[in-house]
């Protein structure tokens, strides 16, 4: 017997072929130990259940990592499953937008199920717990049967309909499904314990009439099952090994297994882990969706929502977002993730990846007056120093030029390296230049252009004599250069913590209001002209950049996916040091 049972070492990631790296974690020890032991013969059998009544968030990506992450490290299967027994808030929009946000992460479900599928076995279902006695037709009004509930602190009163014959309920209950009542008139209700201490197994409702139609039934029905009664028994019809989820349904698991118990149907395991809170970020469907209604953001996608498809189209990668999940782990008890560390996981990957491109968001002009009018000249250009097989393109340089604004000082404050009058630069690929002199609008006595020489000796950058500069400047040639729209975003909130501030209150007044700043006029290196939506780049001493869907071959956009500067890995740094 022994010998035929898997056991945890046999399935070991790397003999399964998986992810040697998989975190430790309680929900994979109990997914190992239940291998070892032989419960459902070594089988895993995950499932990811959102419901379409929105689009999925970065915290919907953990509980996919999670997911999909188990079955791949034990050769299981992981199913995509619509929790969609609620045809109010549902849409086909959001189920395609779901499917394309998994496939997106990487992971592809190995079936996709929708829980209205399952209605006609629901619904058998609960006629057999009528006809054993432990449901019933209720005709309390939503109002009464809340008042019934009773509280954490008082048990609750039975229904005068709890005691209804088993003919009367399966007669009630085939009108309620018959169309015979108006919605909210009567209610399908299990018949557990109205003195227990978890509120849930007061005597739940179970079916409530609803005459709406269904984003994918139809309008077969006119009844529909509550979340409760809909969610473990598809996990057991999918024969659902671990069914894991957030610790908000751990006051459900009771219920959870009464109903598969008195069904006597197969019996998944609940598992709850800590839902992900993001600082600065705000992870709930139903306000995400009051911010686009509103007007906040463009849509689901604005590259400031923390949904998938939002920091899809700001630039974050799958790779980052798994690795985020990865590292920040399960565990059982709710708390708060910094968002430095999501960005910091994004910063890796696209500087690992990331092309290299120079572009100058607040143009100021420099004239190199010892430079040959209409020449130009090539210059090499590494696209990126941490991977050689990126090779190299050809920058042209010529004799007006943009730099930054910042990187010039009229007077420049202690501390100051870059370009000012006297001082030598290194221009990025190009020259060490030594600025000789301003223009001025005389009417503002802003400074219009600068003026230059350079030092032909320098091509690539180092002076034949050794001479050292301090800094080095990014640059575009003003001849060569391509318009292009840069949006650069702050986070959405003030707060750190806007999902449990205001809470009762007024939430929206945490919205940055300058959380978009549109650079309409910034000059792009010509590489930077044919670009498709979705590459990533990283604009020199600037920070990520990706393109956005709104581009044209006339007017590149750009979105910033994120700056340079890791306080992240700075402060970890620091605290280690
Ligand atoms: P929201 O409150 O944002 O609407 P939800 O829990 O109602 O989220 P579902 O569509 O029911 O969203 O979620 C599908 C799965 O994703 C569930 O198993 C749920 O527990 C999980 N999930 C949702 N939000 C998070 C989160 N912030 N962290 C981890 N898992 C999550
Ligand atoms: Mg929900």
């Amino acid at each position: 017997m022994a010998a035929e049972e898997p056991n945890a070492e046999s399935m070991n990631p790397e003999a399964a072929g998986g992810s040697p790296a998989a975190p430790s974690n309680f929900v994979r020890d109990i997914v190992l130990a239940d291998i070892a032991s032989g419960k459902h013969g070594g089988r895993v059998q995950t499932r990811f259940p959102p419901e379409p009544n929105g689009y999925l968030h970065i915290g919907h990506a953990k509980s996919i990592c999670l997911n999909f992450g188990l079955a791949r490290e034990f050769g299981g299967k992981c199913n995509l499953r619509f929790d969609d027994s609620n045809p109010c808030k549902e849409e086909v929009e959001y189920v395609e937008s779901i499917l394309t946000d998994v496939r997106w992460l990487g992971f592809e479900p190995d079936g996709i199920f929708y829980a209205s599928d399952y209605f006609d076995q629901l619904h058998a279902w609960a006629v057999q717990l009528i006809k054993q006695g432990d449901a019933y037709v209720c005709d309390l009004t939503a109002e009464q049967v809340r008042e019934y509930r009773g509280t954490l602190t008082e048990p609750g009163k039975e229904s005068p309909w709890r005691n209804r014959s088993i003919e009367e309920n399966l007669d009630l209950f085939e009108r309620m499904k018959n169309g015979e009542f108006p919605d909210g008139t009567r209610t399908l209700r299990s018949k557990v314990d109205m003195g227990s201490p978890n509120l849930n197994m007061r005597d739940p409702v179970m079916y409530r009439i609803l005459h709406a139609s269904h984003h994918h039934v139809g309008d077969k029905w006119c009844i529909y099952p509550m979340y409760d009664f809909t969610h473990g028994q598809s996990d057991s019809i999918e024969q659902i090994t671990h069914s894991i989820c957030t610790l908000e349904f751990e006051d459900h698991r009771p219920l959870y297994d009464w109903y598969i118990q008195r069904l006597g149907i197969f019996p998944p395991q609940q598992i709850e882990f800590d839902r992900l809170n993001l600082t600065y970020t705000l992870l709930s469907k139903r306000r995400l969706l009051a911010l686009v209604q509103q007007g906040v953001v463009s849509g689901w996608d604005d590259p400031r929502m923390p949904t998938l498809s939002g920091i899809r189209r700001r630039g974050y990668t799958p790779e980052a977002i798994r690795t985020f999940c990865g590292r920040i782990g399960v565990s059982k008890t709710n708390g708060i993730n910094e968002l430095g560390l999501l960005e910091h996981a994004v910063r890796e990957d696209l500087n690992a990846h990331a092309l290299r491109a120079m572009a100058v968001l607040r143009p100021l002009k420099v004239v190199i007056d010892n430079y040959p009018d209409g020449q130009t000249d090539e210059l090499e250009a590494v696209n990126n120093p941490e991977d050689a097989s990126a090779g190299t393109r050809m920058v042209p340089f010529s004799k007006v030029l943009y730099i930054e604004q910042d990187d010039f000082r009229e007077v420049p404050p202690k501390g100051y390296y870059r370009l000012s009058p006297g001082k030598e630069v290194r221009l990025r690929y190009g020259y060490l230049i030594t600025c000789t002199g301003v223009e001025k609008d005389p009417a503002t006595g802003e400074v219009t252009t600068v003026h230059c020489t350079y030092d032909p000796a320098t091509r690539g950058g180092n002076a034949p004599d050794g001479r050292k500069v301090k800094s080095t400047i990014h640059w575009v040639s003003a001849e060569h250069a391509v318009d292009g729209e840069v949006r650069l975003y702050d986070n959405l909130f003030l707060t750190a913590n806007p999902n449990q501030e205001n809470e009762g209150g007024d939430w929206m007044a945490n919205v940055n209001p300058n959380s978009l700043e549109v650079v309409s006029d910034a000059k792009l290196e010509p590489s930077l002209k044919a670009v498709a939506a979705g590459a990533r780049y990283q604009f020199e001493r600037l920070g990520y950049f990706c393109v956005d869907p709104d581009t044209t071959p006339e007017k590149p956009v750009f979105n910033r996916t994120i700056g340079l500067r890791d306080a992240w890995a700075k402060m970890q740094k620091t605290q280690q040091g």
